[in-house]
C-alpha cells in the first residue's frame, strides 16, 4: 500500500532519531516519539523547562514509556484515546489527558509528520476485546 511506504519515508526526514528508541516495534517507537514530543511541549510552557523534563512530568513521561512498552496489543494498538482498555491510572489518565489537550494542536506546527500519522492511527478500529 502507497501509505506503508510514504509513512516511514517522510518519518526518516522527520525524525531520524527513531532508529535509536528502544522499541522494538517501529510502530510503538513511532507513537513514543509523539507522547515525548507531547510531553516536552507541555512541560516547556508549562514549567518553564528546556531539554530536561520538570520531575513531575518526568514521572508521567517515565510512566507512559512503561504502559506503552507493555500494551497488550502491540503492533495492532489503537490510540490510547481510541482503547477498549485504559491500561493508565485514574491520575496518570486524566495527567496524560491535560498534556494532549494543550499539546495536540501545537504539535501541528512543531511536529507536522509526527502529528499527520497520529491523525491517522487514529482512525485505526479498536481491536476486539
Ligand atoms: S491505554 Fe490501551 S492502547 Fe494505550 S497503552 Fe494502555 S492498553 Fe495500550
Ligand atoms: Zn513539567
Amino acid at each position: 500500500m502507497l501509505v506503508g511506504k510514504i509513512i516511514p519515508a517522510l518519518l526518516a526526514v522527520a525524525v531520524p532519531e527513531l532508529k535509536a528508541i528502544h522499541f522494538a516495534n517501529r510502530r510503538l517507537a513511532r507513537e513514543w516519539k509523539t507522547l515525548e514530543a507531547m510531553i516536552r511541549c507541555y512541560c516547556h510552557d508549562h514549567h518553564d523547562t528546556s531539554d530536561a523534563l520538570c520531575p513531575e512530568c518526568q514521572q508521567l513521561h517515565d510512566y507512559a514509556a512503561v504502559r506503552l512498552e507493555r500494551c497488550r496489543f502491540g503492533v495492532g494498538k489503537p490510540t490510547c484515546a481510541n482503547c477498549p482498555v485504559h491500561c493508565y491510572q485514574k491520575a496518570r489518565r486524566e495527567q496524560v489527558k491535560v498534556v494532549m489537550r494543550y499539546a495536540g494542536p501545537r504539535m501541528l506546527w512543531r511536529h507536522p509528520v509526527l502529528s499527520l500519522i497520529h491523525w491517522l492511527d487514529g482512525r485505526r478500529r479498536a481491536p476486539e476485546i
